[in-house]
């Protein structure tokens, strides 16, 4: 295994004190998938104040004492080291009631979740791998080290990284612990709304996160009750081949990698159950689903601690999720002046997610929203005047001739409805005259 130059030298301060100290957890697995490892955890037997002793030429951070870490700062990177623990009983799901410091590396790899995360690599000595994580590596398979029952029982969270680890690695989970985390799934309410949330999102950021929303819903619903009206549910619409959960997947997977585009797909269609019409056809219809749907994931991510800005952008996407989207020039630069580019931009990208996951003749509308999103990228890079800031008038060059009043308010906007629509040029002496032929006509 690689690493890089300053992690085997910590490794070996460490070692030249009489300690042992291995990298652990994710960076060893994702070099053994050939993945980049994005840091490097060390796991030592020095205890944390022999660990900080060491490295007295450096800052050392006490960042979580109680559990053994110490984070050094060394030849500027921050580096986590943590003695090798035994976890006491776990009592509340969630916590152990004590952590021990153990001088064994094998007791510090039996307390980690899935071998995949259980393999332990030291330059000297190369790999320790009791659980045979590498073999599961190679299967592609999550499996729990030790009893499945008892680990996920001792800390629920694990529940959610196992799928985790599934929808971003592509790995299956093995039948034991399978059947162990849909057992003890009712355990996540012991888990931080906080916890919950920051799993949620790289869960759903996964490559593979159609399949284990699939695989899972049980699960699923239990984080977010509300989704488990989606599931089974036949939508009985001409546009659809698939139930409401199954198309909200396929929108999730086939949305851009980001959290916030893939939380707007997850609740885009949540509030369809509670607008469903049939008409004289027989067929459904969902007339005002947008809106409601924002609501629900208003107060879902409420619930779920989101910050207020990320959860205004996914609720405003949602709102407009299925809005008109014509592909003229005049309509890209009115949605420009009334949403902004992002929102625009945002928007339609849900659209192309939300057609691609109906049936094959919506896809055809596609290739239309991209000539749409190509349409708002050049038109916003020409910095086009899409609101009053960037008039070139304002108010105060209108006071010569109208009083200030709701009239000025009124030809102020008309002013840039024309500019915005290219039936004015945005320079002042076009706008004055404007203004003025406005206020006479008034
Ligand atoms: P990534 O950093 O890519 O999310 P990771 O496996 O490094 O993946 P971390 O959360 O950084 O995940 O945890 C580091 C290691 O600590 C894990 O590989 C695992 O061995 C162990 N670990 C983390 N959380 C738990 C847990 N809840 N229960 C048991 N072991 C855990
Ligand atoms: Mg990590």
């Amino acid at each position: 295994m690689k690493l890089p130059k300053s992690i085997i030298e910590i490794i070996e301060y460490l070692e030249r004190e009489g300690f042992e100290a291995y990298v652990v957890g994710g960076c060893v697995r994702d070099s053994i998938m050939g993945l980049v490892a994005h840091d490097y955890d060390i796991a030592t037997s020095a205890l944390p104040v022999e660990t900080k002793r060491v490295f007295s030429f450096c800052k050392v951070v006490e960042t979580g004492i109680k559990h053994g870490t110490v984070t050094v700062l060394y030849k500027g990177s921050c580096v986590e080291i943590t003695t090798f623990r035994v976890d006491g009983d776990y009592t509340d799901g969630r916590h152990p009631e004590s952590v021990d410091f153990s001088t064994r590396l094998s007791d510090d790899l039996s307390r980690r979740d899935f071998t995949i995360n259980g393999i332990a690599y030291n330059p000297k000595s190369g790999f320790s791998d009791p659980f045979y994580g590498a073999r599961d590596i190679t299967l592609r398979t999550i499996r729990c080290i030790g009893n499945p029952e008892k680990r996920f029982s001792e800390d629920a969270l694990r529940i959610l990284r196992a799928l985790r680890f599934s929808a971003v690695l592509g790995f299956e989970i093995e039948p034991k612990t399978k059947a162990a985390l849909i057992a003890e799934k009712s355990r996540i309410k012991l888990v931080s709304k906080e916890r919950i949330f920051s799993e949620l999102k790289r869960l759903i950021c996964g490559k593979y996160v159609k399949r284990v929303m699939l695989e899972y819903g049980e699960v699923f619903a239990e984080i977010i009750p509300e989704l488990s009206a989606e599931i089974g549910y036949d939508q009985n619409s001409k546009y659809h081949d698939s139930t409401l959960y199954e198309h909200t997947a396929r929108a999730v997977e086939n949305a851009p990698e980001e959290v916030y585009m893939r939380l707007a797909m997850l609740f885009h269609d949540i509030g369809k159950p509670q607008c469903r019409s049939t008409d004289e056809n027989g067929e459904c219809h969902y007339y005002g689903h947008a809106e409601i749907s924002a609501k629900i994931a208003d107060n879902i991510l409420r619930e779920l601690k989101c910050d207020n800005s990320l959860r205004e952008r996914v609720c405003g996407i949602i709102r407009l999720h299925d809005m008109p989207i014509e592909q003229s020039e005049k309509f890209v630069r009115r949605q420009l002046s009334k949403r902004g580019y992002e929102m625009f931009c945002d928007i339609i990208k849900a659209e192309i997610a939300d057609n691609s996951a109906k049936i094959p003749e919506t896809k055809k509308r596609i290739p239309m929203l991209l000539e749409t999103l190509e349409l708002a990228v050049k038109i916003n890079s020409e910095k086009p005047c899409v609101s009053l800031h960037a008039l070139a008038v304002n108010g105060n060059d209108l006071k010569a001739f109208i009083p200030p009043s709701a009239v000025m308010g009124e030809i102020l906007s008309k002013l840039l409805d024309e500019v915005v629509d290219g039936v004015i040029e945005n320079k002042k002496d076009v706008l004055l005259t404007r203004a003025r032929e406005l206020y006479d006509n008034k």
